[in-house]
């Protein structure tokens, strides 16, 4: 049960004086919250993108050219609109001087309110020159002098949306900063004192009502302590979930490959080494009586699947069974079709269970995984809901492609018999970040692709030469090449998405007629099955697709992609896409159609990806070219799961927090002390709680 001294941290945003229904949404939005409720903890943990300084008030015979000033002045008159797009004009005048506030689409009234003819009235906002006279358009703050404590001196600004003012954001933040209780300190007192930290709230406090402008740097103590608070929080999960999971015994598994030999030999190719080094890893830990946490750590195409099947073999081998849990269930079916047929080979049987499947059918395959009839389930987390229940879960594969922290959920759940847990995880993550994602995780990479892969030849192409590219396409199909087309993300809805797939489906439909296919995430599955079956089998050479089934497809003779609006595109996820093809032996292309003109971090990343397919080259240039360019834009775009700590400016504390992490669980194993009440709370601020579960145990 959360602590109730956090309850006015977690009251819904909305139950703030001045936030309704219509603005809460809003809100949420802006802070990046995905659907969920804003809570007055979001609020708290929405910091500043910048500051303003409102102090430069100089006197209205000296406007500067331009910036930020806050004047005063006696409201001489107001001007109606000139024209249908004219703005109104407020004529404010001191000493002789005057300079005009500018509004377009005013109401009269509201005007004649604000500005009362003959009053004085200071007024804060961006000065412009026009027509040789100063002005102001839209001023941000106008008060009568004897208000003129409403006008902040330092004011930070923060990211909006669309219809949200940052007036009301401001307030709003405002009022939940006045809802911080008295916490306790939960770091350690030395740490605090040698880093010359504020405590928590203070931190909040500073960043939201900053002293100077540069208050708010995300460089600033106050950031910092809240960074590694954040830190804190996500490294004392892991701790914990690692240390739940290593005191839980595992079974040793006891076989001798006696299953795997067989579907060695129905595999058409040989492993490469790194695959067997990876396969012996896990084989070790298998059969220690030590419970498996283990991150499977390779590029796209470089072929994890397999592995994870001869893992699975072993479990099974030994009287166990083995869940493989994929991301999509477009990748639970693709996982299915591979794996089934090679595990057939061995006696082994799999069943698909992705929540999807007609009701029948999935009580009969829940029925044969409960009898042991099934030894393997490949399925989405529909595996792990209701309703299946394992003779003897031995194993779980989690395929978690880009969704960091699937296995976290997965092992605090602690359902079933204490599998052993291997994550498949296709995302090159640098060095730096890999603790932060999977904590202390022993980690096997599969650092060599499958030989004989040639190179792809990777090119960028303006979108204006769309003839030309169909053209090739078409000689490409005839000679019997496959083609993957996927289209953009251009807006935030999934829906606009898909009409622009489907558009561009119909126009190459008109050329290549029946030799073109469609896959998107709106449609069922059978039909998407439909879909990728007749792209596999050769029926349809093109496969139009949003990039909904980016991750994990796996068409092994598929030589073309070619990716619209590449300019849009991460790195990361160019990277995930065009792995799509080269998995065979002939030479494969990957084309990037961009509409110019490019901007400079577009352009910097279509030449990485010209110029390498190493995905941890790609992971690193990533991280920088996203550390660079403005601050509104980096923002967003912190570590994935964190909010407050950004890896290019708080990474050096992330060693240090997985030690304040450590010391406290080996202090205070019990978590009994004091201090480890302030440990519960940083865990139920941060999201983190469902390891307080852990804390107990002792
Ligand atoms: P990923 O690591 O992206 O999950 P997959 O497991 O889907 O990769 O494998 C990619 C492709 O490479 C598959 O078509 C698979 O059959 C093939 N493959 C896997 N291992 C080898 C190997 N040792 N030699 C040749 N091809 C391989
Ligand atoms: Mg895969």
């Amino acid at each position: 049960m959360r602590p109730s001294l956090l309850d006015p941290l977690f009251a819904p945003a909305l139950a703030l004086p001045g936030i309704g229904p219509r603005i809460a949404p809003l809100i949420a939005r802006a802070l990046g919250l995905d659907g969920d409720e804003a809570l007055v903890r979001d609020l708290l943990f929405h910091l500043p993108a910048g500051a303003v300084d409102r102090r430069n008030r100089p006197p209205l015979y000296q406007m500067p050219p331009s910036g930020l000033v806050t004047v005063e002045g006696v409201v001489e008159r107001i001007e109606k609109p000139r024209g249908v797009d004219a703005p109104w004009r407020v004529i404010l005048a001191d000493g002789g001087a005057a300079i005009q506030l500018i509004y377009f689409k005013a109401q009269s009234d509201w005007l004649k309110k604000l500005y009362p003819i003959g009053e004085r009235r200071i007024v804060s906002g961006r000065v412009e020159w026009f027509d040789m006279r100063p002005q102001i358009p839209h001023p941000e703050y106008v008060v009568p002098p004897e208000r003129a404590g409403e006008l902040p001196a330092i004011e930070p600004v923060y990211r909006l949306t669309t219809g949200l003012s940052s007036k009301v954001l401001r307030r709003a933040i405002g009022v939940a900063v006045g809802r911080l209780p008295a916490l306790p300190e939960w770091l350690s007192p030395d740490l605090v004192k040698a880093q010359g930290w504020p405590s928590f709230a203070d931190a909040l406090r500073m960043l939201h009502d900053p002293a100077t402008v540069g208050a708010v740097e995300p460089a600033t103590t106050a950031w910092r302590r809240l960074a590694f608070d954040e830190l804190v929080a996500s490294q004392l999960a892991l701790v914990l979930v690692r240390a739940s999971v290593k005191r839980s015994r595992g079974a040793a598994w006891r076989a001798e490959g006696r299953l795997r030999r067989p579907i060695e030999h129905a595999l058409p190719f040989a492993l490469t080494a790194s695959q067997r080094r990876a396969v012996a890893e896990i084989d070790h830990d298998l059969a220690s009586g030590d419970r498996m946490l283990r991150l499977l750590q390779g590029d796209v195409g470089s072929g994890k699947t397999i592995v994870s099947l001869l893992a699975m073999a072993q479990v099974v081998e030994g009287g166990g069974q083995a869940a493989l849990m994929a991301p999509t269930e477009l990748l639970a079916r693709q996982h299915f079709a591979t794996i089934a047929p090679l595990a057939r080979a061995a006696g082994i049987e799999a069943v698909l269970i992705t929540g999807k499947d007609r009701a029948g059918e999935a009580r009969d395959a829940r029925d044969r995984i409960a009898t042991g009839a099934a030894q393997i389930a490949i399925g989405t987390h529909a595996l792990f809901q209701a309703g299946v229940s394992f003779r003897r879960l031995g194993l779980v594969v989690v395929d978690e492609q880009h969704r960091f922290g699937v296995h976290q959920r997965l092992a605090l759940s602690g359902k079933g018999d204490a599998p052993d847990v291997l994550v498949m995880t296709a995302t090159p993550i640098p060095r730096t970040l890999v603790l932060s994602y999977f904590g202390d995780m022993d980690v096997s990479q599969l650092t060599e692709k499958p030989a004989g892969r040639p190179l792809i030849d990777t090119r960028a192409v303006p979108l204006d030469r769309l003839d030309e590219v169909a053209a090739r396409i078409g000689r490409a199909i005839e000679a019997g090449d496959k083609v993957f087309w996927v289209c953009p993300l251009l807006a935030e809805s999934e829906k606009v998405d898909i009409a622009a797939a489907e558009e561009r489906f119909a126009a190459l439909n008109a050329v290549f007629g029946e030799r073109v296919g469609l896959v998107h995430g709106r449609m069922g599955a059978a039909e998407k099955d439909a879909a990728m079956q007749a792209f596999r089998t050769g029926r349809t050479a093109i496969l139009v697709s949003t990039t909904v089934i980016e991750v994990g497809v796996d068409v092994p003779d598929a030589t073309i992609i070619v990716i619209e609006h590449a300019e849009r595109f991460g790195l990361a996820q160019l990277h995930q896409l065009r792995g799509r093809v080269g998995r065979g032996r002939s030479r494969s292309v990957c084309l990037l159609l961009y509409r110019p003109p490019l901007g400079e971090t577009a352009k910097a990343r279509l030449a990485i990806m010209r110029e390498t397919e190493d995905g941890f080259r790609i992971a690193e240039e990533d991280l920088r070219l996203r550390g660079e360019g403005d601050v509104l834009g980096t923002r967003q775009s912190g570590m994935p799961g964190f909010r407050i700590a950004l890896p290019e400016v708080h990474g050096d504390l992330l060693p240090l927090a997985r030690d304040e992490a450590k010391l406290a669980l080996s202090r205070d194993p019990a978590f009994t002390s004091a201090r480890a009440e302030g440990l519960r709370l940083l865990l139920y601020l941060f999201g983190r709680d469902e390891a307080v579960r852990l804390m107990r145990a002792g």
